[in-house]
C-alpha cells in the first residue's frame, strides 16, 4: 500500500476555498468546503443503512454528494471528504446520471480497490493536514484518541494518518 498523501492535492482553483475552511486550530469544515465548491451540491439524507455516502452527476457540471445521516458525525465527515476524493480524481469515470455508491465500508460496485484507496487517502490528508496534526501533537495532544477528536475523525482514521497500527 502507498504511502498516505502528506498534502493534499488539490486543483489550484479551490486551494484558496481549502485555506478559509480550516480555522485556527486545524480543524477542516468539510460540509462548508462541498457547499461552497462551484458545480457541486452537498446533502445529507437518512439512506439505507448499508450506504455510506453517494457521489452522482446530475449532468455535464453538476454533481451532488450525499451522506448518510444514520452515521456518527465523524464518519460523515469522512465519508463527505471520501466522496470529495472520488469528485477531483475520478468523476471522470461517471456518465451523466452515473453514481458512485459507497457501502459502509467506503467501497463502491464497479470502483477498484486501488481507486477507493486513493479516496481515502484523500479525505486522510483533507480532514487532518499533517502540519496541522503536528502542530496540535507540539502543544500537548499526544494521544490518538484526541488528536482523532480535535479533528473530528475517528480513532482509527487517526491512527492511519500517523501509521501507528490498528
Ligand atoms: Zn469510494
Amino acid at each position: 500500500m502507498e504511502k498516505i498523501k502528506i498534502r493534499v492535492d488539490l486543483p489550484e482553483e479551490n486551494r484558496v476555498l481549502y485555506a478559509s475552511c480550516v480555522d485556527k486550530e486545524g480543524f477542516v469544515d468539510v460540509n462548508r468546503f462541498i457547499e461552497e465548491l462551484p458545480y457541486v451540491e452537498f446533502g445529507k439524507e437518512f439512506m439505507d443503512p448499508r450506504i455510506s455516502g453517494i457521489l452522482s452527476k446530475l449532468g455535464e457540471n453538476e454533481f451532488l454528494i450525499t451522506v448518510n445521516q444514520r452515521e456518527p458525525e465523524e464518519k460523515q465527515r469522512f465519508t463527505a471528504a471520501h466522496e470529495l476524493g472520488h469528485y477531483f480524481l475520478h468523476r471522470n469515470l461517471l456518465k451523466s446520471g452515473g453514481k458512485i455508491e459507497d457501502r459502509y465500508i467506503l467501497k463502491a460496485e464497479g470502483v477498484s480497490d486501488e481507486k477507493e484507496e486513493e479516496a481515502n487517502q484523500f479525505a486522510a490528508a483533507f480532514l487532518m493536514p499533517l502540519d496541522r496534526v503536528l502542530e496540535a501533537m507540539k502543544s500537548g495532544k499526544n494521544d490518538v484518541n484526541s488528536l482523532a477528536e480535535h479533528f473530528g475523525v475517528s480513532v482509527i482514521a487517526m491512527a492511519n494518518r500517523l501509521k501507528l497500527p490498528t
